[in-house]
């Protein structure tokens, strides 16, 4: 019973921000309407100077409201993954560029990277979009600087360390991504993986990025685990399941192409 009053309230909770999210849409075609209607009446009485400014006001809400609808179709639609071995000391590598232009000059970014990581079983792109969902929200935390640290390891979970974090035992490849922020209080954390709960102002966050890496990495058989304190820091750790093959050095990833959503 305890379960199902749970998850009542869960789906309520969702109930509640998807309202909020039909919301936002709402206001961005109010927008869009409105520009459309002030350019049309300025046209029709031949006021045809300063019109690009509606222009613009009008296409750039179109392209806020594509880029919801973008995320929202990204979450509900369960991608199929494309899971093979995955060497992610080369992946983290690869994404170096992307990394420093995501947290900018105050952030220090740190790869601690060892020989000998073992191939992960995964998705490569979904992987480098979570990595930089969690470089995303780290940089959110330091707004006066700090430092992001990623490092990847082997880890062995027995029988007591898988039932601890709530996975099945076995060899793991974890990606562990620390930044020294402002860390969570203990509301927060407890929601952390909810579809659409933020604490972000609109428009900044969409609250999409940790569930949507939590979907991915229970798909991709791993796990994901975030622990935080207070004013030191918070750690977010990707397991994904080792794989049983080596990594095929394979063509290089379009990290540009990622989305830069929070
Ligand atoms: P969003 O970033 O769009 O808000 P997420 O699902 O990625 O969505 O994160 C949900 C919330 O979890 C954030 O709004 C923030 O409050 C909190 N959070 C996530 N990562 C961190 C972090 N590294 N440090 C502090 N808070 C975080």
């Amino acid at each position: 019973a305890e379960d199902q009053l749970r998850q009542a309230q869960k789906m309520e909770a969702v109930g509640q921000l998807t309202g909020g999210i039909a919301h936002d849409f709402n206001n961005l075609l109010t927008g869009i309407i409105g520009s459309i209607d002030i350019l049309r009446r300025r046209i029709a009485a031949g006021r045809t100077d300063d019109l690009d400014r509606f222009f613009e006001a009008a296409v750039g809400s179109a392209h806020r409201a594509a880029g919801l609808t973008h995320r929202l179709l990204a979450f509900s639609r369960r991608q199929s993954l494309d899971l093979r071995p995955i060497d992610v000391d080369a992946l983290i590598a690869g994404m170096g560029d992307l990394l420093h232009r995501t947290l900018g000059e105050q952030i220090r970014l740190q790869v601690v990277r060892h020989d000998g990581t073992w191939p992960a079983q995964g998705d490569p792109n979904q992987t480098e979009s979570a990595l930089l969902n969690f470089a995303i929200n780290a940089r959110d935390a330091m707004p006066d600087g700090g430092t992001l640290t990623i490092a990847a390891a082997n880890v062995t979970l027995d029988e007591t360390a898988a039932l601890r974090i709530g996975t099945t035992p076995g060899d793991y490849v974890v990606l562990r991504v620390i930044d020294t922020g402002i860390g969570m209080e203990k509301d927060v954390l407890e929601r952390v993986f909810d579809p659409f709960f933020t604490t972000k102002p609109i428009g900044q966050g969409t609250g999409l990025g940790l569930s949507m890496a939590y979907g991915y990495a229970k798909q991709a058989r791993g796990h994901l685990q975030v622990d935080s304190a207070v004013g030191r820091g918070t750690t977010v750790t990707l397991y994904l399941p080792r794989a049983d093959a080596p990594a095929v050095p394979a063509a290089p990833i379009e990290t540009s192409a990622a989305p830069a959503d929070g």
